[in-house]
């Protein structure tokens, strides 16, 4: 049997106390799944610096390098606010997506039944929505040369520079194909190819990338009539890929169709390694909430629907995946809830450790 390595890499603030759940279940499938992880441990962030004076060490980045999965809470904190950019938290975590070379970011939005009533939008538009945005995260504007602030005739320019090769699409529309087989097989990219010649290179590439996918449906639409309806109608998506700054901002839109950021997921995935399993780190989307860290309120369910999405993407097991999902879901069905996901203030809110507790019991529930 294969073994199966992870990583963990709690970091700041709340990250520290949502991991503290997530190894609650990684236990639980040891001891009563028998699926075992030879996890190891390590600091990023804000409390890497403050031991080693630096938010990544060599040595870290190189387990890193060797892992099936990375596992990570969150960096940062108003502490680190005034350090160097070079050695601020987040350059942490920016230093594992590069060097891992984690080209697609899946950030999943799905509406749980019992939130329904929790998303700015009616209830019965999010009801069961469930859709994947894959994010090209590598590339495209935030990372194309030229770019700074210059001055030219007198006055300050502020430039940034939109590139895709060929294959950096290539790949990323790949994956979003392969997760559109193992999910509802329509995969719908986004660009601005009307104004956009970068636009219009991915509509090509992406279209010419559908001949291996014959069975699923590809559409294209702008961005900008994408943000539309997502809003609208987000129940007509099932994949939605797209380039780095349109991914970062359709994301943040979808994912608050469903209500809290205690809730969301995310994974980042590389090119597969010698055994065959993708470089991979997997975080919850929030950060690391200074403003409840150390009181026991951070909901730790985004970091355990992580966990879940590294036993679906990186292990190979999406039937444990739909079990760590449906016990997220049925502590929900029976009104368990943290802070963030309390509407009146009439109901008491479970402590981050008596969510994690609930979890783990739903998961015996479900053997
Ligand atoms: P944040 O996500 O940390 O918090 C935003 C709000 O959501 C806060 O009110 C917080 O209490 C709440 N919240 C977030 N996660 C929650 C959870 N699991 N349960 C309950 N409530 C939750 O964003 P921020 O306040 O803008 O940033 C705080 C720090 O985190 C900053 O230093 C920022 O740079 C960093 N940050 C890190 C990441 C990351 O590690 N990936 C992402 C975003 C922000």
């Amino acid at each position: 049997m294969s073994t199966n390595t992870l990583l963990i890499l709690p970091g700041d603030g709340i990250g520290q106390e949502v991991m503290t759940e997530v190894r609650k279940v990684i236990t639980w499938f040891g001891d009563k799944r028998g699926i075992t992880f030879d996890v190891s441990e390590d600091l990023v962030g804000g409390a890497a610096y403050d031991k080693h004076g630096t938010p990544l060490t060599d040595e870290t980045m190189a387990k890193a390098q060797e892992v099936d999965a990375v596992l990570l809470g969150a960096v940062g904190g108003p502490k680190y606010d005034d350090l160097d950019f070079s050695v601020k938290p987040e350059r942490g975590l920016l230093r594992l997506r590069k060097e891992l070379d984690l080209f697609a970011n899946l950030r999943p939005a799905q509406c749980f039944g019992a939130l329904a009533d929790f998303s700015s939008l009616k209830k019965d538009i999010v009801a069961g929505l469930d859709i994947m945005i894959v994010r090209e995260l590598t590339s495209g504007i935030y990372f194309g040369e030229p770019r700074g602030i210059i001055t030219e005739n007198n006055e300050r320019v502020g430039i940034n520079t939109q590139r895709y090769t060929e294959s950096e699409i290539e790949r990323v529309a790949r994956a979003a194909f392969e997760l559109a087989m193992k999910r509802g097989k329509k995969l719908c990219s986004m660009e601005k190819a009307n104004v956009m010649e970068s636009g219009i290179l991915w509509r090509q590439v992406v279209t010419e990338v559908h001949k291996d996918y014959p069975e699923v449906e590809l559409s294209h639409m702008y961005a900008d009539n994408g943000a539309m309806q997502l809003v609208r109608a987000p129940k007509q998506f099932d994949v939605i890929v797209t380039d780095n700054l349109f991914g970062d901002i359709l994301s943040d839109c979808a994912a608050m169709l469903t209500g809290s950021l205690g809730m969301l997921p995310s994974a980042s995935l590389g090119l597969p390694m010698a055994n065959g399993r993708p470089r991979a780190m997997y975080e919850p989307v929030h950060g690391s909430a200074p403003d409840i860290a150390g009181k026991g309120l951070a909901n730790p369910s985004a970091c355990i629907l992580s966990f879940a999405m590294a036993l679906r993407y990186s292990f190979d097991m999406g039937a444990e995946a739909d079990r760590l999902e449906a016990a997220v879901e049925s502590v929900l069905a029976d009104g368990i809830r943290t802070a963030d996901l309390l509407q009146s203030d009439g109901q008491k809110p479970a402590s981050t450790s008596q969510m994690g507790d609930a979890i783990v019991a739903a998961l015996d529930a479900s053997l």
